[in-house]
């Protein structure tokens, strides 16, 4: 029997996540991973959304950038059949880089290692049980069955999450019944590559670059001029026979292209092939007692794109909450807000997968006709700006207290420009520690007397910014703001609004 304070069950992205950020908040987590080595199953091709701002902000986002195979790509996402193009939007908030997964791994490996995370490989979670303090994990390991006990333990073990069973957290939902068939290929010189990325292809003609929809499903090209390789991509609704646990082959992609073009797409190699079908589905607690579930085992979207950022900040979200409830200085209620706020975000983000759903199904005209309104409505800048919001989750605003109605409150902190006498900085800067700040913007001596007493948990800073919406931001480790003083407030007021968020996030004054 081991004790420690908190228990990883799966070292994919959101595990990885969970153990740097809890390290950046003083706790070493035990992390449990079954897979004896890393894996290198062709999963995501990319990383996009808000988790790159989060990174960002603790300053490691050029390791991630550094990883990437391919030029970052021009800001163009499919939306269901329709295509955000945001090359011409000012401060567009969607980015992506080109980071296959298992290097977005490696690099969030290796930065959970330089933090101190160690990782137990051929570590398998087989039973779980808790009683009022503790939560108890059966383990196979390399040498036999252990048990090991913590006062917590998060289930980051992927869509199929056997803790989330155990703990009897219904996992609600439906399964659609397209088949996504994806390949990376070069193709022989019969083929034809335009410089915008089109394809002559022989028997077809001009294959354009993006998507082509034909009456039996949908067909995707992505290739950059600098590659040669290109993605290829196919939809179709459920043809009887495949065996979703056999791995796809050439002869199946090609096999399904062939139906989707009426034509053969001539393949001289393969780098990775894949294949995947869409689940919406959600846990209906993120929380039961002691056991907390996050990324896929929270919930899957049916889209791409999306997944990893949300299980990534899942992670971020949790990790300070927990690691005050192991302080033991954890506010009553603190831990379910990571249900309450990461459920909230989690229904945003099957929201709009699930529209594209819709968006992407049917080759009826008016579901066309639906399709090309859409895409005419995305031509307002307005209305773009809003999509890409929702795609990156940067519109996200947690439920949380705000008496006085700022605008800021919940939302993720703007990265201010900030003056001081030491120089130029800005907010991101100051989260690199992921700390929680009182940041003064305003010169407010009452406010930062109040903070004082809190100054053994949270940094208190003082900056001038350009364009200031707010007096001071009280800002959590996660970056979301937890309290703003509106510009006209009543000094008392200010005041009396710091110190309830003060109490209500961290805890008693020293
Ligand atoms: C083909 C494909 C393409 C995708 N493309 C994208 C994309 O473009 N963008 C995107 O954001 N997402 C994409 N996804 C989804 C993305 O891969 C997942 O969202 C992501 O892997 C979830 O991370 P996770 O850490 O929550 O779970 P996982 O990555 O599933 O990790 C779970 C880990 O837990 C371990 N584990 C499971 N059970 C136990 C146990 N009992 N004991 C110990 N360890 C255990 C597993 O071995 C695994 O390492 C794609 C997925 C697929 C399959």
């Amino acid at each position: 029997m081991q004790n420690t304070d908190v228990i990883i069950v799966g070292a994919g992205p959101t595990g990885l996540m969970l153990a740097a950020e809890l390290r950046l908040a003083g706790v070493t987590p035990l992390v449990l991973e079954r897979q004896p080595q890393p894996r290198h199953v062709p999963k995501a091709g990319g990383l996009g959304g808000q988790v790159l701002e989060l990174l960002r902000y603790r300053g490691v986002l050029d390791r991630f950038e550094a990883a990437c195979t391919d030029p970052i790509p021009a800001p163009r996402f499919p939306f269901g059949g329709v295509h955000l193009d945001l090359t011409q939007l000012p401060g567009n908030p969607m980015h992506a880089l080109p980071l296959p997964q298992q290097h977005l791994e490696e690099v969030l490996g290796q930065w959970a290692g330089e933090l101190g995370v160690e990782i137990q490989r051929g570590h398998q979670v087989v039973g779980v049980r808790q009683d009022a303090d503790t939560v108890t994990a059966e383990v196979n390991g390399p040498d036999g069955t252990y048990e090991v006990t913590a006062g917590y333990l998060v289930a980051c073990d992927g869509g199929r999450s056997r803790i989330r069973d155990i703990a009897g957290i219904p996992f609600p939902g439906n399964t659609y019944p397209e088949v996504n068939r994806l390949a990376q290929i070069t193709v022989p010189d019969s083929v034809i590559r335009h410089d915008n990325g089109d394809l002559e292809v022989p028997g077809y003609g001009r294959l354009r670059s993006g998507f082509t929809r034909t009456e039996h499903g949908l067909f995707g090209l992505g290739a950059s001029p600098t590659s040669e390789s290109m993605a290829v991509y196919t939809t179709e609704d459920e043809t009887e026979d495949y065996d979703d646990d056999a791995p796809l082959t050439l002869t199946e992609m090609q096999d399904s292209i062939r139906r989707v073009l009426g034509v053969d797409l001539p393949v001289t190699d393969t780098l990775r092939l894949s294949r995947f079908t869409f689940k919406a589905r959600q846990a209906e607690r993120y929380r039961e007692g002691r056991i907390m579930v996050a990324g896929d085992a929270a919930h899957l979207f049916p889209a791409t794109g999306v997944a990893i950022s949300a299980g990534m900040l899942d992670a971020v979200n949790l990790a300070w909450k927990l690691a005050a409830a192991v302080g033991g200085w954890a506010p009553a209620g603190l831990l379910d807000t990571y249900h309450e706020e990461r459920h909230f975000a989690g229904a945003r983000t099957m929201l709009h997968t699930r529209a594209q759903v819709s968006l992407r199904s049917g080759h009826d005209p008016a579901d066309e006709a639906l399709r090309t309104v859409f895409q005419e409505l995305l031509t307002d800048e307005p209305a773009l700006r809003r999509m890409a919001a929702l795609l990156a989750g940067s519109d996200i605003r947690y439920p949380v207290p705000n008496p006085n109605g700022h605008t800021l409150t919940g939302a993720f902190v703007p990265d201010l420009t900030l003056h001081t006498e030491a120089g130029t900085s800005s907010v991101a800067d100051l989260l690199h520690t992921a700390r929680p700040i009182l940041l003064d913007l305003a010169d407010r001596a009452d406010l930062r007397e109040i903070a004082r007493n809190w100054q053994h948990r949270i940094d208190i800073r003082t900056a001038k910014t350009g364009d200031r919406q707010t007096d001071a931001l009280l800002i959590r480790p996660d970056g979301h703001v937890a309290w703003a003083a509106t510009l006209d407030e009543p000094a008392d007021t200010a005041a009396a609004g710091l110190r309830a968020a003060l109490s209500a996030w961290f805890g008693e004054p020293a």
